[in-house]
């Protein structure tokens, strides 16, 4: 039996357990869309005179999020959107990807940058395959991390918009506490300019309170370009289990992911003050801030190429 919209009585394209209704599209969007702009209003996550800079991946999340700033920011005047594609050059999946990038940058008249692994590091994603001691994944993670941060400091950005879902958020808070990690803690909130360096580009999440699933409904329903898993996604890692453990329990606490991320907001605020902050200087060898002599980048780089 299908369910009908308790709004309208339509024919609904979702249940939200969470919340105990279901919607029809055109219901379900607009609460998307309500949702996506009250996070950004609830933490703050947009100042005039902004130039935002969202790093596109291809994939369904980072798309919506492109789409949805444009939809509520792109006549302002006072707020600059710009995007920053990075190819980690991995054979099929990547080429893809970055067609899919350059075609919703067209669509939305947002200016594209480009930037490859190969070109600024020398190495691809491909290369690192089947490595046991330090997997594509771990690798890869810290080595788009400072390139998006580098690539949008270089444009000029305030903020840097990335496509993290409530799903995201919550897998990484649950892995802060199992890890005990405090200050990483700190830094998963959906405003991240904990450390208040000047060369961190702050890190915004907009789409942090919005379910996985219904980023990816939400980019069915705008037909916007998915592209296929990459090839080296490990489910040996921590990361997939704890999304299937937090799935599993979703089934019988359906609020769980939602209250998990409220949580990491509140203890990062309520922290904020107590926490000794780690004191940032410039790599050795790149001259990006890091905590210690030489910056994880740099560390992974010099193994890889050992
Ligand atoms: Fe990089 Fe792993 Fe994501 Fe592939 S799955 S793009 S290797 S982080
Ligand atoms: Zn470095």
């Amino acid at each position: 039996m299908s369910s009908k919209c308790s709004k309208c009585g339509e024919n609904a394209v979702i249940t939200r357990e969470y919340e105990g209704r279901s919607l029809c599209a055109d219901h379900f969007k607009r609460s998307v869309e309500r949702q996506f702009k009250k996070t950004i209003r609830t933490y703050n996550l947009l100042d005039s005179e902004d130039h935002v800079a969202v790093g596109l991946s291809g994939g369904k999340d980072s798309a919506v999020l492109l789409k949805l700033l444009h939809q509520v920011f792109g006549e302002r005047p006072d707020i600059n959107l710009s995007a920053i594609a990075v190819d980690e050059g991995i054979e099929g999946y990547r080429q893809e990807s970055i067609d899919e990038a350059k075609k919703l940058t067209s669509k939305f008249d947002v200016d594209l940058e480009i930037v490859r692994f190969e070109d600024e590091y020398e190495i691809s994603i491909d290369d690192l395959a089947g490595e046991q001691e330090r997997p594509p994944c771990t690798v890869c993670g810290v080595l788009r991390r400072s390139l998006l941060n580098e690539t949008a400091r270089k444009l000029g950005a305030d903020k840097l918009a990335i496509g993290h879902n409530l799903d995201d958020q919550a897998q990484t808070i649950l892995m802060n506490h199992l890890r005990g990690d405090t200050s990483k803690l700190m830094r998963t909130g959906f405003r991240n300019d904990y450390l208040e360096n000047q060369n961190l580009v702050t890190r915004i999440k907009p789409l942090g309170e919005i379910p996985e699933r219904e980023v990816a409904l939400y980019s069915k329903l705008e037909e916007l370009g998915v592209v296929d898993e990459c090839p080296h996604v490990d489910n040996s890692l921590i990361r997939p289990k704890v999304k299937k453990f937090l799935n599993n329990i979703q089934e019988t606490m359906p609020g769980v992911k939602h209250s998990l991320v409220a949580q990491g907001e509140r203890i990062a605020k309520n922290m904020d003050a107590e926490l000794e902050k780690p004191e940032l200087s410039p790599c050795k060898r790149c001259g990006e801030p890091t905590s210690q002599k030489i910056c994880r980048k740099c560390k992974f780089l010099e193994d890889v190429k050992q």
